[in-house]
């Protein structure tokens, strides 16, 4: 209950979300009845043992289910053999470990939505496919693998009915990063959308951020709502950080490209001029070619160039926020970031990240790792808690935390592990003299919703790239009203 209440109390500081248009009608897509049962293919993923992977997905289901504003319930509807997709009638959660799709090839999960035309149109159906053939999934909070309940998360939030938003420390911002666990909980964000979709009353707003994009994914424009007398009505004067698709939608008609670049067929962000340097939230003010602009979610960077060059990058935080950090492949190469240890680090490529452990002790709530004394913010039920891992790597292997040895069980290899860390730590084998390449996802990791709009089936979802899509960003202002009204082709083209 009491998390209910604080998911209810953040709705009201959303910055908006985005939702598929009604072709015929002016307001979303959504289910005619607001429960879902979901099946879940009883082998899991082939990467987890211990049944984590079954409980991460329901778990994710949860997530939605215990938003205070929304009607809307996720069903757990048990196990099964099948993993056949389409109209079946069951809403189905599947790891293919071979056989991976060519329509979803590149992606690490997809969800495949289905509707019914009408008026209004319905969703009728989703299914979530999951990459186990390329790609390695973790319940873990490993700093180097994807976390299968934060994909879930994003998934479920797709089948829904919900497109990404436009905050990094969102679900369903279209990117996310290994490692990171934050997505496992809603953001304001989040919950709005839903609260929005599946109302627990008739809906009424009280306020713009209350209020979504609307998103043509099969036709009719894309269009920014406000709230006007109690309801979503068309018209742009969307604040900071708002999502956006052009730059009449924002009040300082300014709508930027999200520094990641993704297609042209995702909403960009309402930013405005930052002549004294500082920007709302505590947000980065870039220089652009047209003056300084506020750069939602990054702290610090909007691009590795502005962190002073390698090892540092503009990366994703454990909270979802960009900000510089520094590369490390041990421990001791984050002696300049004052009580940071080497998160992720193994000894070798790809590197981790010097980051400063925080106070929760295990079994405290968490939302992200950033507040965990292990870095770790994955374990627990509904309400993630920090686990008891060791952050940081030393430079040896180390010691399971294991409370059942004696202690006269003094592990015979003591000796070497103090040598291993004592010679690291002042002697030339510092990350520095050394290569340091970033994880796999230090652009991004994960794809879109293009939503190219087949007539009775669209795909959705996430894409896990394996490659970096990490191009020089430049701050040409590539405004989305361009972009967002090119001509959209007919073609059944899932997107990921
Ligand atoms: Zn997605």
């Amino acid at each position: 209950m009491i998390r209910k209440l604080l998911l209810l109390a953040a709705a009201g500081a959303s910055l908006g979300f985005n939702v598929v248009r009604d072709v015929g009608g002016d307001g979303p897509i959504v289910f005619a009845t607001p429960s879902v049962t979901m099946e879940l293919q009883q082998n899991g993923s082939a990467d987890i043992g211990d049944g984590s992977d079954l409980q991460a997905i329901r778990d994710a289901m949860n997530e939605w289910n215990q938003v205070a504003c929304s009607s809307f319930q996720f069903v757990d509807g048990g196990t099964g053999t099948s993993r056949g997709i389409g109209a079946d009638g069951i809403n189905r959660i599947t790891f293919l470990e071979n056989n991976w799709p060519g329509y979803a090839a590149g992606a690490g999960a997809f969800t495949l939505r289905e509707r019914v035309s009408g008026s209004p149109d319905r969703w009728t159906e989703f299914d979530i496919q999951i990459n186990g053939q390329d790609t390695s999934w973790a319940t873990d909070g490993s700093a180097q693998l994807p976390d299968i309940r934060s994909a879930v998360v994003h998934e479920l939030g797709h089948g829904l009915g919900l497109q990404h938003a436009s905050h990094p420390e969102a679900s369903m911002y279209f990117s996310v990063r290994l490692g990171t666990t934050f997505a496992r909980t809603l953001h304001a964000d989040d919950a709005a959308g839903v609260c929005y979709l599946y109302p627990t009353q008739s809906f009424s707003c009280r306020t713009d951020d209350e209020c979504p994009l609307l998103h043509g994914s099969y036709g009719g424009p894309n269009a920014r709502t406000r709230c006007s007398g109690g309801t979503c009505v068309e018209g742009s004067a969307a604040p900071y950080g708002s999502g956006c698709f052009e730059s009449g939608h924002c009040a300082s008609g300014l709508c930027l490209v999200d520094p990641l670049e993704p297609p042209a067929s995702e909403p960009g962000f309402c930013s405005e001029p930052c002549p004294s340097g500082t920007c709302p939230s505590g947000d980065y003010c870039a220089s652009t070619s047209s003056g300084p602009r506020c750069i939602v979610g990054r702290d610090d960077c909007a691009e590795d160039a502005d962190c002073g060059g390698n090892p540092n990058v503009c990366a994703r935080q454990l909270d979802g926020r960009f900000t510089c950090q520094r590369l490390c492949l041990r421990n001791s190469a984050c002696m300049s970031v004052p009580g940071a240890v080497c998160h992720g680090g193994t000894g070798e490529n790809p590197a981790g990240f010097c980051r400063v452990p925080g106070a929760g002790a295990p079994g405290t709530p968490c939302e992200h790792g950033l507040q965990c004394a292990s870095l770790s913010c994955s374990a627990g039920g509904v309400q993630p808690t920090c686990d008891d891992s060791v952050p940081g790597y030393d430079g040896t292997v180390l010691p399971p935390p294991d409370a059942s040895v004696p202690d006269t069980a003094v592990p015979p290899n003591d000796a070497g592990r103090a040598d291993a860390a004592s010679r690291d730590a002042g002697g030339p084998l510092s990350d520095d003299a050394e290569t340091l390449m970033p994880g796999r996802d230090a652009g991004v990791t994960i794809g879109l919703d293009t939503n190219e709009a087949p007539i009775d089936l669209v795909g959705s979802g996430c894409r896990c790239t394996p490659q970096m899509r990490r191009h020089p960003w430049s701050f040409a202002l590539l405004l989305f009203g361009v972009l967002g009204l090119a001509p959209r082709r007919r073609l059944r083209k899932p997107g990921h």
